[in-house]
């Protein structure tokens, strides 16, 4: 026990004893000590409970306590009382002003934030750039269903994904159709959505400047690389015997130079394309052709199998996914040495369906497999400038699947080789009408 507290504890004590004593004694002059002793025993028993009973009044009418100088149990619960009730409010003031100022940041946030509730998905709390982004008006919108509220964005299907939303890259402001916005959906507990809207229109303003700059230019460069090119055609090194070696290597460079321009004017093309018209692509024709291809540019130096088990077509553009095939091919043949296999395999994956260049080539470290279809990584620079690669085949690939909502899986190994994969969905499979199924063995029609 406190010794504030037992202080107090006895001199309760003490003043209860000599008012009894006192009783007593004057019970004893009267003659009827039993009786005065039990009148001042219940006036003190009453003042007692007149006390409790003052406190439980205010303790339920949440009054402000005063504090106490008096003695006694009761001035002391006073003191305690008041103690406490100031020592909360001081809690409470700082717990309010944190309150605040988290309010008055997430507020003065460039982006908008919008609190849903996570089960009605209807608005809780939003920022003032969710009034400029988003349209929502203060104190109308709050409690409002927030699919219907931010129509047409396209929500309803996103917040159905739930904690697997993918954000939405690129949408437009049902405010205002000229700003973009990129939608990240954020479950913080398990009520609680925030929903997050960055205004990207000037980054997306700049990636089209990038983009129109690198098309432009590869444009531009394309006149004069033909003209030099053509003008080092037609002259014939050995004509030369002086310059030969030379002139050997100024067209081996213009060469890869113009393929380099190439790449990226499909690059460009097929970044500015927002997706691409669906026709059957005869897989059997498709097989063949790529193989032909394989094997001239690998001039007998690999052993090249196709093995066609899908017995299936797939729907997308004939040109794009020839372009994305050849490229992991070309890839096959540049990256394993004289000697090796390269096998190519279409075969059926679910209702999709997969087509896969293995190769017993170099392999890739682990480390680089992530950034591979960064535009010029490389991950050898030498040897792939030796074997003229321009550092673009794998995002052309990439680009070229992101179309066709395929998916490229890259499997390798140092020394043992690679698998590159791309992975269509059902919905980009079509029956094949009348070719036959080819086994590794038959060798194309030429
Ligand atoms: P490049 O024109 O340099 O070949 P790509 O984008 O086609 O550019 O490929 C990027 C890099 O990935 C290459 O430089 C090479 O290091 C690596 N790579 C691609 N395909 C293979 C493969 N089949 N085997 C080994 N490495 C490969």
């Amino acid at each position: 026990m406190p010794r504030q507290f037992r202080s107090a504890w006895l001199k309760t004590l003490a003043t209860v004893a000599v008012l009894l004593l006192l009783a007593g004694l004057l019970g004893t002059w009267t003659g009827h000590p039993a009786l005065c002793v039990a009148v001042a025993a219940l006036l003190v028993l009453t003042w007692h409970y007149w006390r409790l009973r003052q406190v439980l009044l205010r303790l339920t009418a949440r009054q402000r306590w005063e504090t106490s100088n008096g003695v006694g149990v009761w001035n002391e619960l006073d003191r305690l009382l008041y103690r406490n009730q100031q020592e909360m409010r001081v809690r409470k003031r700082r717990l309010i002003e944190m309150l605040r100022s988290y309010r008055a940041a997430a507020a003065a946030l460039p982006d908008a934030v919008v609190v849903v509730d996570r089960n009605t998905q209807r608005v809780q709390w939003f920022n003032e750039a969710a009034t400029s982004l988003l349209g929502l008006q203060h104190p109308a919108d709050m409690g409002a269903a927030l699919v219907e509220r931010l129509q047409p964005l396209p929500l309803a299907h996103w917040l159905a994904g739930g904690r697997n939303a993918e954000p939405i890259l690129d949408a437009n402001s049902p405010v205002d159709p000229g700003i973009r916005l990129h939608l990240r959906l954020i479950p913080y507990s398990d009520h609680h959505w925030l929903l997050v809207a960055r205004d990207v229109t000037k980054l997306l303003h700049l990636e089209q400047v990038r983009r129109d700059f690198v098309a432009n230019v590869s444009h531009e460069l394309r006149t004069p690389l033909t003209v030099v090119h053509g003008y080092l055609d037609m002259m014939d090194p050995e004509d030369f015997p002086d310059t030969g070696p030379m002139l050997s290597e100024m067209r081996k460079q213009s060469q890869r130079m113009a393929q380099l321009v190439e790449d990226l004017l499909t690059l460009s093309r097929l970044e500015s394309q927002q997706h691409t018209e669906l026709e059957t692509v005869a897989m059997t024709s498709m097989l063949a052709s790529l193989k032909r291809e394989a094997e001239a540019h690998s001039q007998g130096r690999h052993t090249i199998t196709v093995e066609d088990q899908a017995g299936v077509d797939l729907a997308g553009s004939n040109k794009e996914l020839h372009s994305a095939f050849s490229n992991l091919l070309t890839n096959a043949v540049r990256y394993t040495p004289a000697g090796g296999r390269i096998s190519l395999t279409f075969a059926r994956e679910g209702k999709g369906a997969v087509l896969a260049v293995t190769d017993t080539g170099y392999g890739i470290p682990a480390n680089h497999l992530p950034r591979l279809t960064e535009r010029f990584y490389r991950v050898s620079s030498s040897r792939s400038r030796e074997s003229g690669g321009t550092g673009l085949g794998l995002s052309i690939v990439k680009h070229i699947l992101g179309l066709h909502q395929a998916r490229l899986e890259i499997r390798s190994e140092v020394g043992q080789g690679s698998t590159f994969a791309c992975h269509f969905d059902a919905e980009h499979v079509r029956p094949r009408s009348n070719s036959p199924s080819i086994s590794s063995t038959e060798d194309f029609p030429a």
